[in-house]
């Protein structure tokens, strides 16, 4: 990982412009009649266009390509409940990702609201400025039920990254270990360490490609969500287990696979030791695993890991999905990001590991030979063929499942006009 100290990353964010983002105008404005056009009295036609047909908002304005990130800043990174204002860097760096992987344009929004209606109410009332809406860093377990409500409230695309994009780039993940360990879906024993935003929508994604809930244990920081419970939330109650385990120990024992979204260092060499031959463990706490990456890998030569670390293999990287997720959805006007546009991305993803890596991605990366295998089952974030394979696989499946209002005919088009 690159080096930088603390100083180097307050600069960087104070610079001679503070923060990460401005709006840059896109039509001519250097003469009297360009502003005449722009604004007043120009600009009433459009006005009086859009009044008449409301569609031709995305004609006329910069509505199709504007996603709003919105945050709380209950759930920030690691760092928590830190507030509206001090999530905001984050929040303008998620919209210089949108940016500069695809081209999509990011207001960040920063809600000083802690009470669902009122978040709810807030997003309704902003959203005709956008076409799609990026919740960010919302905590578990107020973020199900906002996201619930604006999906069926709001006829844009919708999308809770920390839940579902993490879900989808761990899927692909996924998918590709369990081929190279020789193991189906539906037979993985599965363990989830961590119940919430992220390992409830990762548990639910694996569910929807084939794993079994009857060999799932999900497990939070009292123990195994066990039936016997009686502290659990409706959105726990989903996984509970009747199997006679109540430690992560005891569940881990003869398990296929460790799913980890929950705080570092709870996974012991013992632990992964008694799970199945061939095991997979995806320790995803940030920015320190549930195991250290090389403990983990000395601890059991047959292991396939994947971690949130850029300077360890197989890193789950939310950037190889929301830019490509969102532009897929704007580019056919979807009406939302729905259970088949996302296992479209997480095809679209699995599939572009196990292709043959462009010379410039090893490079990008430091590397002579990425290849598909144990160390390589998930795309690197500089790798190009993101976009296009990514978007188009997730506009197409919008179409299929009839949420498109602009459905492409011309994929080959697309594709070049996505690489310009
Ligand atoms: P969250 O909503 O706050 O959930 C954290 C969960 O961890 C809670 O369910 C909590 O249990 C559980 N937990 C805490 N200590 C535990 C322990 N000792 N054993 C078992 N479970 C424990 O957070 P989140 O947004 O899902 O994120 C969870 C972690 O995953 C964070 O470290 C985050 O950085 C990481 N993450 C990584 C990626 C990535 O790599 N791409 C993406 C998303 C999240 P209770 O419910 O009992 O409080
Ligand atoms: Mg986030």
């Amino acid at each position: 990982m690159a080096k930088f100290t603390k100083e180097d990353a307050l600069s960087y964010h104070e610079g001679t412009r503070p923060g990460k983002i401005e709006v840059i105008p896109t039509k001519p404005h250097s003469t009297q009649l360009d502003l005449s056009l722009a604004y007043s009295p120009g600009v009433a036609e459009p006005c009086l266009a859009i009044e008449k047909n409301p569609k031709d908002v995305y004609k006329y304005t910069a509505k199709g390509n504007l996603v709003a990130v919105i945050s709380n800043g209950t759930a920030v990174l690691g760092l928590g409940d830190i507030g509206p204002e001090a999530g905001k860097p984050v929040m303008e760096g998620k919209g210089l990702l949108f940016k500069i992987f695809a081209d999509i344009d990011v207001f960040d929004i920063e809600v000083d609201t802690k009470d669902v209606d009122e978040f709810v109410k807030i997003v309704k009332g902003i959203a005709p400025t956008f076409g799609g809406i990026n919740l960010e860093d919302i905590k578990a377990p107020e973020c199900f039920e906002i996201e619930d409500r604006l999906k069926k409230e709001l006829k844009i695309p919708v999308m809770h990254d920390d839940q579902h994009g993490t879900a989808i780039i761990s899927a692909a993940g996924l998918l590709n270990a369990a081929e190279l360990q020789n193991k189906k879906l539906s037979d993985i024993r599965l363990v989830v360490n961590g119940a919430g935003a992220s390992a409830v929508a990762c548990t639910r994604l694996y569910i929807s490609l084939g794993v079994k809930k009857e060999n799932i244990v999900m497990v939070d920081s009292k123990g195994v969500i066990h039936e016997s419970r009686t502290d659990l939330s409706a959105v726990k109650k989903e996984f509970v287990t009747r199997k006679n385990v109540h430690t992560l120990k005891e569940a881990l024992v003869g398990a296929d696979m460790f799913l980890g979204l929950s705080v570092a260092d709870v996974l012991a060499p013992g632990m992964i030791m008694s799970m199945a031959a061939r095991p997979i463990v995806f320790a995803m706490a940030n920015p320190n695993p549930e195991i250290d990456y090389d403990l983990a890998m000395e601890t059991r030569k047959d292991l396939i890991m994947a971690t949130g670390r850029s300077d360890h293999p197989n890193q789950v990287n939310n950037v190889l999905g929301f830019p490509f997720i969102f532009r897929g959805a704007l580019d056919v006007k979807a009406t939302a990001i729905n259970e088949a546009m996302k296992i479209a991305a997480v095809r679209a993803l699995a599939a572009l590991a196990k292709e043959d890596v462009p010379d410039m991605v090893n490079i990008a990366y430091g590397e002579m030979n990425m290849n598909f295998g144990r160390d390589y089952i998930i795309p690197k974030p500089l790798d190009p063929r993101l976009l296009t394979i990514v978007a188009p696989a997730v506009a197409k499946a919008a179409m299929d499942s009839g949420i498109a209002h602009a459905p492409i005919t011309d994929w080959e088009a697309y594709k070049l006009q996505l690489e310009e």
